[in-house]
């Protein structure tokens, strides 16, 4: 069994500008302990994410590499391979087809293959075109873009996702033109940060020990909504 406690997330949303992607690469160093093999960072600039994702450590990068994304928000993640090959393409942030909702998930979706029937049934898309990575977390993305064209909001979309998915599962959401991220935990570890100029999500505490000391951990399967 794939010890799925390991690898990171990290999501940042907050009220002022700033270089959300340094935000991100330095949570990610402060997860590195957990391990991992490949590791991404997403912001939302104008319309569309900002997207970076590379096999290998973040590590080898260095702050001057992410000081040109400035934004109210991003997501980082530190992938530990389960399903997929230590690929680029399968490093996260996974998008949906139209690249309108980023998604960053540590641990397994149980049920991905039949949730993959689902959305290729809903959309008529073949799965060779609808899916451009070997992950089980790729549904995720498509599963909340699937919800937003049935009338959803973002947060109902993400929440309606969030009811299909089995096994054990941390995860953060955004969506270009949207000022809020969505997350949610079962079975592996989330932890909340709040401090005056925004909201963290993380792994772990250290991602983010260096803005605040106000920690919230939240129990199983409830979507929360984070906004500064
Ligand atoms: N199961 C996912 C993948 O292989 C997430 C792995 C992780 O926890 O980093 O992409």
């Amino acid at each position: 069994m794939v010890d799925t406690s390991m690898c990171g997330i990290f999501g940042y949303v907050g009220k002022k500008e700033q270089e959300v992607a340094v935000k991100a690469y330095f949570a990610l160093r402060d997860l590195e302990y957990r391990g991992y093999d490949s590791w991404g960072i997403a912001a939302p600039i104008g319309k569309e994410f900002k997207l970076l994702r590379a096999v290998g450590k973040i590590s080898e990068k260095s702050e001057g590499d992410f000081s040109d994304i400035i934004g109210k928000m991003s997501i980082g993640h530190s992938r530990w391979a389960t399903h997929g090959g230590v690929l680029e393409k399968n490093a996260h942030p996974q998008l949906s087809r139209d690249k309108s909702v980023a998604v960053i998930h540590n641990g397994i979706i149980e049920n991905h293959h039949e949730l993959r029937n689902f959305l290729v049934e809903k959309t008529g898309i073949p799965e060779s075109e609808l899916f451009l990575s070997d992950t089980d977390t790729e549904v995720i993305p498509h599963l909340i873009a699937y919800f937003i064209t049935t009338g959803k909001t973002f947060e109902a979309a993400f929440s309606e996702a969030g009811k299909m998915l089995e096994g054990r599962y941390a995860i953060v959401a955004m969506r270009v033109g949207e000022s809020y991220l969505m997350a949610m935990r079962v079975g592996s570890p989330m932890v909340i940060g709040k401090s005056d100029e925004g909201y963290y999500v993380a792994s772990d505490v250290p991602a983010f020990i260096d803005h605040t000391r106000i920690v919230a951990y939240p129990g199983d399967a409830i979507a929360m909504k984070l906004r500064a």
